[in-house]
């Protein structure tokens, strides 16, 4: 692929978008409030950014938080795109043009009480959707006897472990590793696969002490440099695609729309074609808003305006007529192309969600 197209836009890569899946109670939440709060307790301005129903961490603040398991000159990747919602039910809804809308997937599995019927389905659906994915064994620190070494690679736990706490924990994730083979999924420690497209890389970790979190975060890292820089390859300033997350009423805006932009641009007073539960809604878009940092929920001012937004980013647009907007359903912004082209669009988008959502009855 060219760097520029005929029109001289640059290519741009975004960053990756990620999802975390797993059985009720495995961690998910746990596992994304402390890469939250490891990320802002490096105490960087700017260490991550919230984002309407994501969370976006910038490669120097994943370096930071993997130590010597990320070199940031190894990447051109800007960083991770988390979204915030874990579970399969907003993985399911949330899609793009037929796929998965998140790139990269993590699946948690608590290391003691294995795969259980949730972690089944997130598997079944991983594989429908041909996401990648790696799979974080929690709670490891709950093994007897563990001695915990807060935000420490796993390497450098495992070294500070009894013989008897190494053996229980190996024992668990080897069960884990066999639950991945009897799917059908080949899979190993993550240090020793070669291949994270024909082997699931496990990774061992606490997401209450953090320890194997920087494994975590050079594995996603990795992976998505290594497999998937040409599927990040975006033209940021051409017209915005995305994914409505969530349709919500806000005061002073009326129904407005969360969304994740997975390419190009949305600017404010851009037409744009939403899917609506009775078929494409053509608006404009009133207003682009993002959460404003630590803003008391109770308060009125919870978002700043913005001018534009771009890929790839979690955002909140305002616009006329949303009410029968449909979380899961595609944003696109028109700008210099034919309305009725892109109405067709949404509208072809429309009918593979309502396949899918009664292929799942
Ligand atoms: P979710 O339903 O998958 O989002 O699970 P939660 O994140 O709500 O976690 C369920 C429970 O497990 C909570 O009480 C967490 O504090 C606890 N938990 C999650 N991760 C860990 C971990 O790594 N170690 C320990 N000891 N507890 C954990």
């Amino acid at each position: 692929m060219s760097d520029t197209d005929t029109q001289g836009h640059a290519e741009t890569l975004r960053t990756p978008i990620v999802a975390v899946l797993g059985h009720v109670d495995h961690g998910k939440t746990t596992l994304l409030d402390k890469i939250r709060g490891s990320a802002v307790s490096e105490g960087e301005a700017g260490a991550i950014t919230q984002h309407i129903g994501a969370t976006a961490v910038p490669l120097e603040t994943v370096s930071q938080m993997a130590g010597s398991l990320v070199n940031p000159d190894d990447f051109d990747l800007p960083g991770l795109l988390f979204i915030d919602t874990p579970g399969h039910h907003s993985f399911t809804t949330l899609r793009s043009r037929g796929g998965a809308l998140a790139d990269i997937a993590v699946l948690v599995v608590d290391v003691n009480d294995g795969f259980q019927p949730q972690t089944l389905e997130a598997l079944d659906i991983l594989q429908r959707t041909g996401t990648p994915f790696v799979v974080a064994a929690n709670k490891i620190d709950t093994t007897p006897g563990w001695n915990r070494q807060d935000g420490e690679p796993i390497q450098k736990t495992y070294e500070a472990q009894s013989k008897q706490a190494r053996k229980r924990l190996d024992e668990n994730l080897y069960k884990i590793i066999g639950n991945l083979s009897d799917e059908g999924f080949s899979a190993d420690l993550y240090w020793r696969v070669q291949n994270f497209t024909k082997n699931i890389g496990v990774v061992p970790l606490s997401a209450i002490t953090g320890e194997g979190i920087p494994d975590l975060l050079a594995v996603l890292m990795g992976l998505s440099q290594r497999y998937m820089k040409e599927e990040m390859e975006i033209d940021v300033d051409g017209p915005g695609k995305g994914t409505v997350l969530e349709v919500k009423e806000e005061k002073g805006f009326g129904a407005t729309l969360d969304v994740v932009l997975y390419d190009g641009t949305v600017k404010e007073d851009e037409t744009i074609v939403v899917g609506g539960a009775n078929g494409p809604i053509v608006t404009e878009v009133r207003a682009i808003l993002q959460p404003r940092p630590n803003a008391e929920i109770r308060t009125e001012k919870r978002f700043n305006r913005v001018e534009s937004v771009s890929a790839a980013t979690g955002t909140k647009i305002a616009a006329p007529d949303l009410e029968d907007a449909m979380a899961g359903a595609p944003v696109r912004v028109v700008r210099d192309r034919d309305l009725d082209e892109v109405i067709a669009e949404v509208e072809a988008e429309l009918a593979g969600i309502e396949v899918d959502t009664a292929e799942q009855g």
